[in-house]
């Protein structure tokens, strides 16, 4: 397998924390350039897409986990291209790659913003999108994920549709419905989607990207309340937004200060 210069030594071992389209863009990529790469998930679903790298799947064992695993399998540099939400092991990569010097850049996508027409109100976790829900019963989107949804249906009496990869979540008829699908999405679709369950706000996370930006396009022309959650806070460490970006990083091609300069976007 072919070497590349990174940072003046020669790359053995890419790890790549995985669950996004982006991560599997990034395996793509990597395969086509002949890289040594682990692809890494959490094992959250039932079928994961099939990477064209190695892949394994499951926890490390928190941070001293995972610092025993990269010295095990002599990785020498992490790209993190979990989702945005996906903070615990985002800050795990962040203090194990310091612990044992292991260079690591993030692959994440650059949050949405709003533009006309919008009605977002901004919260700042789950907690928050509960608190902002209306009193009175309403048909909601919850577009947050499974992990999530159990203090929704708990603590409030609203109607639920969820779109889930898989059917995990019981949820009894008169709650609400659950559509199985998985991204990405496009607006004409989500716009139908929306208008036949009578749809009166969406919950959804700032997650970026392109595929699950559709909702929001669909709430936007309907004209929908949409609660959005932002992001939260990870350590700072360097990121881009491209894959090409982090091909260059491997190759050594650019500098921190180019890394720093996409930081935070
Ligand atoms: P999380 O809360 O940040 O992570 C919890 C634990 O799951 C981590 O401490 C780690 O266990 C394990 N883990 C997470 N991602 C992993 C990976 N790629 N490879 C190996 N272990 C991993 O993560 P989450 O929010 O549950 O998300 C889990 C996965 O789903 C991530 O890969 C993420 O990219 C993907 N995903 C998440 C969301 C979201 O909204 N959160 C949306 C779409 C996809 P140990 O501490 O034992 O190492």
């Amino acid at each position: 397998m072919p070497m590349i210069e990174s940072h003046g030594s020669a790359i053995a071992r890419v790890l790549v924390l995985g669950g996004t389209t982006e991560a599997s863009q990034l395996a793509a990529a990597l395969a086509a350039a002949q890289i040594d790469a682990i692809f890494s998930y959490a094992g959250r679903t039932d079928s994961p897409l099939a990477q064209p790298l190695p892949t394994r799947v499951g926890g490390f064992g928190g941070v001293e986990g995972l610092c025993t695993w990269l010295a095990q399998q002599r990785i020498t540099h992490v790209v993190d291209a979990t989702h945005p939400f996906a903070a615990q092991m985002s800050c795990n990569a962040v203090a194990a790659c310091a612990t044992t010097g292991t260079p690591l850049l993030a692959l994440e996508r650059p949050a949405w913003q709003a533009q006309p027409g919008d009605r977002w109100q901004l919260v700042l976790d789950m907690v928050g999108a509960a608190r902002a829900l209306p009193e009175a019963p309403a048909r909601i989107f919850l577009a947050i994920g499974r992990q999530h949804v159990a203090p929704f249906l708990d603590s409030t009496n609203h109607w639920f549709l969820l779109r889930l990869v898989d059917a995990c979540v019981a949820l009894p008829a008169q709650r609400g419905h659950i559509v199985l699908a998985r991204g990405p999405f496009n607006e004409a679709a989500d716009t139908a989607l929306l208008r036949a369950h009578r749809i009166t706000h969406v919950v959804a996370k700032n997650s970026g990207g392109s595929g699950a930006e559709a909702k929001l396009r669909a709430a936007r022309a309907l004209g929908l309340r949409v609660i959005l959650i932002q992001r939260p806070s990870i350590p700072p460490r360097p990121s881009v937004s491209h894959v090409d970006a982090v091909l260059r990083w491997l190759a050594g091609a650019h500098d921190d200060a180019a890394a720093n300069a996409e930081r935070g976007v």
